[in-house]
């Protein structure tokens, strides 16, 4: 069953970034196995889950990377970024500054990885509409003047999620075939 016998014509690595706490790892269990979980560094440790899907008719190993923590002591290392072909870049709605970093992250991103890479920039905790810090105008912006894709989601209540990783990878495709 399952993926033994399949043909695999694309593998894709993702990474995720952006400060401690925004959502990565739960965004991460909602895309590959429609997980959320309220204890969530039950997953520390695991470097990247894959899930495959198709695209136009070819199969798509889509291998996304979590940090697992690394970035609470800066310590997100070139090996993270090395033969990424997108990133996500995310901060949470409800803090003003994991979105203020988002800058940092970017310039960092830009020092290690690919020219080429493809980079969404993903508002996460949707759902806590009331205690919204950042307003969709602000980060649209900032996405056009970088020139990144950007989607609002929640990974707790699965808002946007699988559109924000099928938009990325569609647009990787797109750029590789
Ligand atoms: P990471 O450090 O960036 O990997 O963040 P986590 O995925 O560990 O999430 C940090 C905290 O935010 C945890 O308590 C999660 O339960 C919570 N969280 C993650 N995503 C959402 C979301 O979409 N909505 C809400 N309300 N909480 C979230």
């Amino acid at each position: 069953q399952g993926d033994y016998n399949q043909k695999i014509d694309y593998v894709f690595k993702v990474v995720l970034i952006g400060d401690s706490a925004v959502g990565k790892t739960q965004l991460l269990a909602r895309f590959a196995r429609n997980e959320f979980s309220v204890d969530s560094k039950a997953t520390i440790g695991v470097e990247f889950q894959t899930k495959t899907l198709v695209i136009d008719n070819k199969t798509v190993k889509a291998q996304i990377w979590d940090t697992a923590g690394q970035e609470r002591y800066r310590a997100v290392t070139s090996a993270y970024y090395r033969g990424a072909v997108g990133a996500m870049l995310v901060y949470d709605m409800t803090k003003r500054q994991s979105f203020d970093h988002m800058a940092k992250w970017l310039e960092e991103l830009r020092g290690h990885a690919d020219k080429n890479i493809v980079i969404m920039l993903i508002g996460n905790k949707c759902d806590l509409g009331s205690l919204r810090a950042v307003p969709t105008e602000d980060a649209q912006e900032f996405a056009q003047r970088e020139n990144l894709f950007f989607m609002e989601t929640s990974a707790l209540e699965a808002t946007n999620v699988e559109t924000a990783f099928l938009t990325i990878l569609t647009e990787i495709y797109r750029i590789i075939s």
